[in-house]
């Protein structure tokens, strides 16, 4: 969401502004993010930094509308908070007249990262979660769905641009049009029946509300252009400490999930989400999270520690010790590794096609399999789709 966020404040930027490399710019626009604790440290000095340097600084994003007085403290100039995206002209040149307030995200002007055939698509904005140690809440409001017209005409512009892969995004993606008529597996319909060859990647979604339209999404992921990848944060393997975190579902409910999908696709990967360290959580609740990733073995973990954020429920709950937290996301990343790697042994030998999206590090470039597997290939074109054999497997992608 927030990587769509900056396309859109480029795309706004380039309508005014000449935009050039940070070190011949004498103003700087930091898209911020609230998330962690360790980011906002980071963000803050980098504000402090380029005021040192005599830039002007422009902060928008998350952290602007989470605690903007520290963003102002540390030196920026001006913000703009996640809801007013249009203003960045504005801002920059305070003789800007203020118009089209009411764009979505999907009517600006965007400037896509270079080299890449991956369009960003954001669908909605906000969320219905109440979770307690979630400061994006905080900065993103509550849901606002954008219309459905507006995202398909985006994506189908983005198609005829020649962009392959289509990241369908938002905080929740499985909330987008909750309480009207057309939800995510309607839109996905819209979206697939485009034409052209190229594959869409449905964001994060909460567990809570997938349950709600479960057997409508499983059957729209038939279809070969969605990739066949769910993001399904379950972020504990403890109902207690879920209960905690009012996340709104159970571990039983997270397992019905996977069980469902990987039912009906004979390959489909699970990346999932889990904070380490979390107030409540004791030894034998963590053991419960790390039996549960042993059962489930998602092929994608993305391991937080958890930071308390100002102004969240749980910065108010006694914090446990952060030799614990560091010792339980170090047991977290062993088992990520470990399972990771046995998930991509299995296709080594095997042939896969594959989406070239973008360039990868030694003129090598980064391809993704149908079920969203990372692969590195040595030859082909971005945007291209190629048969490869896979050679090599590491913990998080594979070499062909
Ligand atoms: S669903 Fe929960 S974690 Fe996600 S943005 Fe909403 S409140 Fe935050």
């Amino acid at each position: 969401m927030n990587q769509g966020d900056t396309e859109i404040l480029k795309g706004l930027v380039a309508q005014r502004h000449r935009i050039c490399a940070i070190e011949e710019s004498d103003t700087v626009v930091i898209n911020s993010c609230a998330v962690l604790g360790f980011t906002e440290r980071k963000i803050l000095k980098k504000i402090m930094e380029f005021r040192a340097q005599g830039k002007k600084v422009l902060v928008a994003g998350c952290l602007s509308a989470y605690a903007p007085e520290k963003v102002i403290e540390a030196g920026a100039d001006s913000i703009i908070t996640p809801h007013e995206l249009s203003l960045v002209n504005h801002r920059l040149d305070s003789s800007e007249i203020i118009e089209n307030r009411e764009k979505t995200r999907n009517e600006y002007p965007k400037i896509r990262y270079e080299g890449s055939s991956i369009a960003i698509i954001p669908i909605a904005e906000g969320c219905l979660g109440r979770c307690s140690y979630c400061a994006t809440r905080l900065a993103r409001g509550r849901l606002r769905s954008f219309p459905q017209e507006t995202i398909v005409s985006e994506v189908s512009e983005a198609i005829a641009q020649g962009y392959r892969e289509i990241q369908l995004t938002a905080q929740d993606t499985g909330v987008y049009g909750y309480g009207g008529r057309d939800r995510l597996p309607q839109l996905l319909h819209k979206v697939v029946n485009l034409d052209g060859d190229f594959r869409v990647r449905v964001g994060m979604m909460n567990p809570t509300f997938v349950l709600k339209i479960l057997d409508e999404l499983v059957e729209i992921y038939k279809n070969r252009k969605i990739y066949k990848f769910l993001h399904l944060p379950v972020q504990s393997g403890d109902n207690t400490v879920l209960k905690h975190m009012r996340r709104g579902y159970s571990v039983e409910d997270f397992r019905e999930i996977v069980r469902t999908f990987r039912d009906n696709f004979r390959r489909f990967s699970i990346s999932t989400d889990i904070i380490a360290g979390y107030p409540v959580e004791n030894s034998a609740s963590f053991e419960a999270t790390l039996n549960m990733i042993e059962e489930i073995k998602p092929e994608i973990i993305n391991i937080t520690r958890f930071s308390p954020r100002e102004g969240t429920e749980a910065a108010d709950l006694e914090d446990i010790h952060d030799y614990i937290k560091k010792e339980r996301s170090r047991r977290l990343s062993e088992m990520m590794k470990r399972i990771g790697y046995e998930n991509n042994k299995r296709f080594i030998g095997k042939r896969l096609k594959v989406l070239i999206t973008k360039p990868g590090k030694n003129n090598t470039l980064l391809a993704r399999s149908d079920f969203y597997n990372l692969v590195v290939v040595k030859e082909g074109k971005i945007g291209e789709f190629r048969e490869i054999t896979v050679k090599t497997a590491k913990s998080t992608y594979m070499i062909a």
